[in-house]
């Protein structure tokens, strides 16, 4: 029997970032409308984080809108970090909170932080097409900062920006050079206020970027479908598993709703599938 990792987000600081993503909500530029909110209660956070873990979560991402960390958004991190890691002992605390350096990473880490989540987007060569004001080399050295303070790496991209074939191809490459432990792929959500008007990626090579990532990494110890999932795959769900993922991301994204949990616990069961309890599940 096949076992699925869950993981679940949590946007602990949300919007108002002076970046220019156009793939992004949270950039002020978009006045995309969304929540925007400053640093969530920790004891908030805390009760999220229990819920989710009920509901079968294993992995818990703490994200914060803007470029990287600052001081302020290192201690906030740190803090709740040790706080859950006190209270809720098996859950694995992932971070995603930008640009980092590797001592800001390593203070993380000594705080209860497991692994850090720092996707690529997209090609270094179509990165600037999607972003003017931070570069994909800032993102890439993110990634291998993380790897020099031992932390676990989760890196990945989003899918369906318009950007072509071959692009696709060089982003799992560059992933695959980085040997990330895990990799969420992400396809393209659509909202009126960006600047990217649709989803450029169907159903089919979708799922043939899940099989080729699969195939281009295959040590890799969890490949998660995120978001973009329920738009392209709801009902499909086996498709997925059967190229090569074994995780998804339980509840709501960053800003959009998901799938009820329940509703994906079901769908899981129904499937024969087992959702993980430990990392080191085969
Ligand atoms: S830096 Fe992060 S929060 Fe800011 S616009 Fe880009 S993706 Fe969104």
């Amino acid at each position: 029997m096949r076992t699925i990792f869950l993981c679940a987000i949590n946007n602990v600081l949300s919007g108002s970032c002076p970046e220019d993503c156009k793939f992004c909500t949270q950039s002020a530029r978009y006045r995309a409308r969304i929540e925007r909110y400053n640093f969530k209660d920790p004891e908030t956070v805390l009760a999220e984080a229990r819920r989710a873990r009920s509901q079968g979560a294993l992995g818990y991402c703490l994200v914060t809108a803007g470029r990287g960390l600052d001081d302020v958004k290192t201690e906030y991190i740190a803090r709740t970090a040790q706080r859950l890691t006190e209270e809720i002992p098996d859950l694995r605390l992932i971070a995603c909170n930008g640009t980092a350096t590797v001592e800001q990473l390593r203070y993380l880490k000594v705080h209860g932080i497991q692994s850090y989540n720092h996707n690529l987007e997209t090609s270094q060569r179509y990165y600037p097409q999607i972003c003017t004001t931070h570069s994909w080399e800032e993102r890439y050295a993110t990634c291998e900062a993380v790897k020099s303070a031992g932390l676990s790496l989760c890196s990945g991209g989003i899918f369906g920006m318009g950007e072509r074939p071959e692009d696709r191809l060089d982003l799992l490459e560059s992933l695959a050079e980085l040997h990330p432990d895990s990799v969420p792929l992400n396809f393209y959500l659509p909202n009126p206020a960006l600047p990217i008007p649709e989803r450029t990626i169907g159903h089919s090579e979708a799922l043939e970027i899940v099989r080729t990532a699969a195939r281009r990494m295959p040590r890799l110890s969890i490949l998660m479908v995120a978001a973009g999932r329920e738009a392209l795959f709801s009902g499909r769900e086996k498709e997925l598993f059967d190229a090569g993922a074994n995780a998804i991301v339980l509840g709501n994204y960053l800003t959009t709703e998901g799938e009820a949990p329940d509703r994906d616990r079901r769908r899981l069961e129904e499937l024969g599938y087992t959702v993980a309890e430990s990392c080191h599940a085969s």
